[in-house]
Formats: C-alpha cells, sequence, structure tokens
C-alpha cells in the first residue's frame, strides 16, 4: 500500500501486478527490492533506495536465548504538574544512594539506576509524558514501564489523562502511584474511583492494574512501589545479551564547556566499553570515557544501565538510537549521510497525515483506522465531538479518539501526533507556545473549529474523500 501511495495508483492494481508475477500478496506485506523494481516498472517509475543502504550498514547481532539474561525494567514517571513526579524521582535517588558513595553526591545525568534488595532500577529522570513520546516519536522505544502520579488530596486531572492516554498509546504497562497520603486532606479512594470511572481499575478493586497509595514527602509506601514494579518487570521477561556490541538509546546531550559533548545514553542490549566507535543519530565518535549516574569513571556498562558519555563529535537527539562499529570511518560515514539524507527528506516528503490526505488513502484503500486528538475549550464540547466522530466510523475505517481533553492545543499533543499518525482537532481552542511550531516541523495537521457542526463536516468529507485540499 506504501508503494501504491507514492505511484498515486490504487493498492488492487499492484496486488494484480504481483499476482501476474505469480505473487499472492496483501496490502501490508513489504516486498523485496527486486519486486519492487518490476513492479515499479510496470508502472513507468524507477526505483531509488534512498538511505537503505545506509541503514543496513548496522549490523543488529542476533541473540540465541541461551545468551539472553533478565535485565534491570525502565522506568519513565510520568502525571499532573505538582503532583509529585520530581519529589518521587528525588526520594528514589537519595534513599537508594548506598552510604560511601561519592559521599552521596548524585549527578543529574538524565537517568540512573537504583539498587532494591539485590535487584537493579533504572529510572528515566526527565518526568512527563513530553520527553516519553518525544523519544517513542524519534523512535525509541526504551521505557518498560510507567509510573503515573497522582495527588491524593487533587484529581484526576488532564496531564493525568494524557499521560494515561501516552502510556497506552506506547503499550506500556502503568503502575499508578498514588501521592500525598501524608496529608490530611488526601483520599485515595476518591482517586481509584475516578480511574475506574475510565475504565481503569486498580488491583485492590479487583482489576488489574497495579496501584500504591505513596508518600514521596515521607517516603511511606515507596519501598512497597518499587516492589511492585518489580513484580511487573518479572511479567514482562526482561532480557537481553550483555555480550555482545552495545546498542541503545540517548537520553539528553548537552556541550560541557570544559568537557566537550556529553551524551546520557542507556543501554538497552550489549555492552559499551571504553574505546568502542559508537554512531548516536547524525554524530559519531570514540568513547574517549564515561561515568556512572553517581559521577565514578566506569569502563564498561551493560543493559538498562545509564552512563554518560565523552567523546562523541555533537550532540544527538534525546530518542536517537546509538550502535557501536569496529571501524571508525564507517560510523563517521552513516552519520554523514544520515544528516544529508534528512535533509533531503525533510524536503521530498510528507511523513504524516493530513486531513486532505485521509481521502485519497482511504480511496487507494489502505487506511483502516483515523486516529484523532481532540481539545477543547469545554467538556461538554469535547464530549459531543467524541461522540460525534465515533459515530462516523464506518466498516471500512474506525475513527479513533486516541486523546482527549480541555485545554490548549499544547506540544505534548503534537508529539503524540507524530508517535501515533494522528490529526489534532481543536474546538474554540488554538495552538499553544511552541505547539505551532513544532506541527510545522513535524508536518502534523491541526484543525481548529468554532462550530461543531463544520467539524463534523470536515471530517465525514475527509472521509468520503471530497474534501478539496488546504482549507
Ligand atoms: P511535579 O510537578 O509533579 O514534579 O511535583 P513536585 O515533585 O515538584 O511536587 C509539587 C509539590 O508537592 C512540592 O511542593 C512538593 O514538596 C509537594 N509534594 C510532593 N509529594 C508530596 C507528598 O507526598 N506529600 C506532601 N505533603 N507534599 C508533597
Amino acid at each position: 500500500s506504501e508503494v501504491a501511495t507514492m505511484m498515486d495508483v490504487p493498492v488492487t492494481q499492484i496486488i494484480s501486478t504481483c499476482m501476474m508475477l505469480g505473487m499472492m500478496v496483501t496490502m501490508n506485506q513489504r516486498l523485496d527490492a527486486e519486486t519492487l523494481q518490476i513492479v515499479a516498472d510496470e508502472f513507468n517509475y524507477t526505483v531509488e533506495f534512498v538511505g537503505a543502504e545506509v541503514e543496513e550498514a548496522i549490523e543488529e547481532e542476533e541473540d540465541k536465548p541461551e545468551d539472553l539474561v533478565t535485565r534491570a525494567p525502565i522506568i519513565t514517571v510520568m502525571g499532573h504538574v505538582d503532583h509529585g513526579k520530581t519529589s518521587l524521582l528525588d526520594y528514589i535517588r537519595n534513599a537508594n544512594v548506598i552510604e560511601g558513595e561519592s559521599g552521596g553526591i548524585t549527578q543529574h545525568i538524565g537517568a540512573y539506576s537504583v539498587n532494591v534488595g539485590d535487584q537493579k532500577i533504572a529510572f528515566l529522570d526527565t518526568p512527563g509524558h513530553e520527553a516519553f513520546t518525544a523519544m517513542r516519536a524519534r523512535g525509541a522505544q526504551v521505557t518498560d514501564l510507567v509510573i503515573i502520579v497522582v495527588a491524593a488530596d487533587d484529581d484526576v486531572m488532564p496531564q493525568t489523562k494524557e499521560a494515561i492516554s501516552h502510556a497506552q498509546a506506547a503499550g506500556v504497562p502503568i503502575i499508578f502511584a498514588i501521592n500525598k497520603i501524608d496529608k490530611p486532606n488526601a483520599n485515595p479512594d476518591n482517586i481509584k474511583t475516578q480511574l475506574s470511572a475510565m475504565n481503569l481499575l486498580v488491583e485492590d478493586w479487583g482489576g488489574n492494574i497495579q496501584s500504591q497509595e505513596i508518600s514521596a514527602k515521607t517516603g511511606q509506601g515507596v519501598d512497597e512501589l518499587l516492589e511492585k514494579v518489580l513484580l511487573e518487570a518479572e511479567v514482562l521477561e526482561l532480557k537481553a545479551n550483555p555480550n555482545k556490541n552495545a546498542t541503545g538509546a540517548v537520553v539528553e546531550a548537552l556541550l560541557d564547556k570544559g568537557r566537550g559533548y556529553v551524551s546520557t545514553i542507556l543501554v538497552q542490549s550489549g555492552t559499551l566499553k571504553i574505546g568502542d566507535y559508537i554512531l548516536a543519530g547524525k554524530h559519531s565518535g570514540k568513547v574517549r570515557a564515561m561515568f556512572d549516574d553517581k559521577g565514578r569513571k566506569v569502563k564498561e556498562a551493560g543493559p538498562s544501565t545509564p552512563v554518560s558519555v565523552l567523546g562523541l563529535d555533537g550532540a544527538p537527539q534525546a530518542g536517537d538510537k546509538f550502535n557501536v562499529f569496529e571501524d571508525e570511518r564507517e560510523a563517521k560515514q552513516i552519520a554523514a549521510k544520515r544528516s544529508q539524507l534528512q535533509r533531503e527528506q525533510s524536503v521530498r516528503t510528507q511523513k504524516t497525515l493530513t486531513l486532505a490526505e485521509i481521502g485519497r488513502r482511504i480511496a487507494l484503500g489502505d487506511f483502516k483506522e483515523l486516529n484523532i486528538i481532540l481539545k477543547g475549550d469545554v467538556d461538554g464540547s469535547v464530549e459531543a465531538l467524541t461522540d460525534s466522530f465515533q459515530k462516523l466510523s464506518t466498516e471500512e475505517i474506525q475513527v479513533n479518539i486516541i486523546h482527549k481533553g480541555v485545554g490548549a492545543i499544547t506540544e505534548s499533543d503534537v508529539l503524540l501526533a507524530t508517535a501515533s499518525d494522528a490529526i489534532i482537532v481543536g474546538f474554540n481552542v488554538r495552538p499553544q507556545g511552541n505547539a505551532r511550531a513544532v506541527a510545522d516541523r513535524e508536518e502534523v495537521d491541526i484543525r481548529t473549529y468554532s462550530i461543531i457542526y463544520d467539524a463534523i463536516n470536515d471530517l465525514k468529507d475527509a472521509m468520503e474523500g471530497m474534501l478539496s485540499p488546504e482549507m
């Protein structure tokens, strides 16, 4: 279907061409290079594999089951502002500094790991779903589990809902930390009631979502929370092979005046060693030195270990993947190629969905689900639009409201749209702050309306393939 879109022909014609070549294919099947050439030829196109040879040069070593060992879970903490994300991350870090470790001085490098009994847990130290989804939008699925902090003296708030949507869109299990239970007006049951109203039933209410009442201030319940993290991790059977070249993702990177570019990375499999040649996004270099989250020099880093690395020739972006190369030149060449390709592609391709594009893709038959992020000024209009949009679902195409909420369209909405191939509909609200600029860059379609009828009609027209481009 991708080929059909590129050549602007119905997908059925591609399928019948393949059948003529003796190949029974489905719409979502990947065609090999040779078949692509032949099919394109039938329609008088030539094929050029942009970037494929670049990425192919990166060899991923296959793991044998016997090489895999259990690795620590990697956690992101999300939740509404002021509900206690930072306090929880700080509490966990400070409570788990073993005496004598660099006098207890921890470094903020964007991630840290703690010992719980004889096991480890790694935390991403940038709380919030913005960081989480920004990484995911760049192709990095780093987080194994999400802790969503909800203050027990407050309610399930818009950003709580956003965090839930973001975790669900990524298919990452959630554990609720119901925080601030030291406060006299704390009412954890109120939170559980509100969650159950959203079809999120916690374990002690007979559901299957873990939750723990905690105080990030006194530390009450935090050990139990970490136990539950380990329990949930056990179910996920997280494994990696430590005995190969490292791969993983960039957590953050900055230019340090004295030390040059410092990149915090999370090793996901293999072991990173000093002297390794690495490629991360558009940058490369030799690992000159590595430091753990306590600022101590280390010589190597295995799976689920965060380290800051010196030696890259630039600052890669959060979510960029990294690989190790035997040959420094090769890493350099791929980095340069990637920069060049990115420049070219940003000119040439439309990578995300627009409303005008929907009708075309439906007509080509390669479109099954329409993902929408819906923001409005009041709950009433959001609910009314949700209902109406969902009623537009047909047998061929399912309309999904993957996130909805009251308030302006934020940068995080745009990032979620990028990661989930969604369009954004705003009702009596506008993009806020950086959201417009990010949407332009990521080519996310934002539609704003002030009349419900118009919003419904536009969507209906788009689904019927009748929307004129650019309205
Ligand atoms: P964030 O915006 O989610 O990172 O929230 P913070 O961690 O910055 O916390 C917001 C405020 O709530 C701060 O003043 C914290 O001291 C306070 N706070 C966080 N957790 C607790 C808690 O468990 N109990 C009490 N009493 N206050 C807390």
